[in-house]
């Protein structure tokens, strides 16, 4: 009989922010197929004898996305139960959906189970809202991989800064210049707030702030390096004061109750 593909979520790299059934289908999984994206945490928590690293091979390269398939679809025919697990929702900028769609066209049972997707979890925990009601009444979640000078780009920057709303990029980091350039361009305002949060709820995460203007020097002052998103609106700008208030809030002996003036 055929086993079935779970394509599985983790979530940004707090093993606590896997969901419930996902660490169920780890433990009862006869193959993990995974790369590096899920974080150090995770990772360590996968039973080594039944996982396999597909995210890169010697020299550096990833695995061809066609063989991951064919790995998925040749365990499945064996009769074993297969996590596929990827950072985040695999559906985010996951290729989860052209792995599902070759199992569909290959017969194999399969399941998707979503994960806390990393665009709204790092700013989250770095103190981010990526909606608020006085400051962004929609998100947008883009890639950064693509050049934005180049003719053919998918991404249409000037129709993003005319939203209005925030804009995270993800795989972001390299072309920050680029993009940030792109959106002066169309007019959005120098001082806008931008983050990067690197490794978002990893155990060694970091936040840098700066604007539209500054970010790029922020991004290099403090060395951030991929995995990171860029945050690109005025809720960024909001980060401070949320923090403040995580700090002394939960937990904190010095806890002060908010006022109606703090706003929460
Ligand atoms: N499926 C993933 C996204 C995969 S694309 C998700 O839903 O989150 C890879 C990009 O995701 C990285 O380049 C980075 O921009 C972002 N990313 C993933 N995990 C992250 C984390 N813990 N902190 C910050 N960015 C992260």
């Amino acid at each position: 009989m055929a086993g079935t593909v779970y394509l599985v979520g983790s979530g940004p790299g707090d093993p606590e922010l896997l969901t419930v059934k996902a660490k169920r289908l780890l433990e009862e999984a006869d193959v993990v197929l995974h790369d590096k994206l899920p974080g150090p945490e995770i990772i360590d928590l996968l039973p080594a004898d039944r996982s396999e690293d597909v995210g890169k091979r010697a020299g550096g390269e990833r695995t061809p996305q066609p063989e991951i398939n064919e790995r998925l679809v040749e365990l499945a025919a064996d009769g074993k139960n297969v996590v596929r697990l990827k950072g985040g929702d695999s559906f985010v900028f996951g290729r989860g959906g052209e792995e599902a769609e070759y199992l569909a066209d290959h017969g194999v049972p399969f399941e998707v189970v979503p994960g806390v997707t990393s665009p709204i979890a790092a700013p989250a925990v770095a103190g981010i809202p990526v909606t608020h009601r006085d400051h962004a009444s929609s998100v947008s979640f883009v890639t950064g991989h693509e050049d934005p000078t180049k003719a053919e780009s998918a991404i249409d920057w000037e129709a993003l800064a005319a939203t209005g709303g925030t804009i995270v990029v993800l795989m972001g980091v390299g072309r920050l210049p680029d993009y940030t350039a792109a959106l002066a361009e169309a007019g959005m305002a120098p001082e806008t707030p931008v983050a990067l949060i690197e490794r978002g709820t990893w155990p060694d995460q970091r936040v840098a702030t700066g604007t539209l203007e500054t970010i790029v020097d922020g991004r290099d002052e403090a060395g951030i390096e991929p995995p990171a998103v860029t945050v690109i609106g005025d809720v960024a700008g909001t980060r401070a004061r949320v923090l403040e208030f995580l700090e002394n809030g939960a937990g904190a002996d010095d806890r002060t109750e908010p006022t109606a003036d703090d706003g929460v």
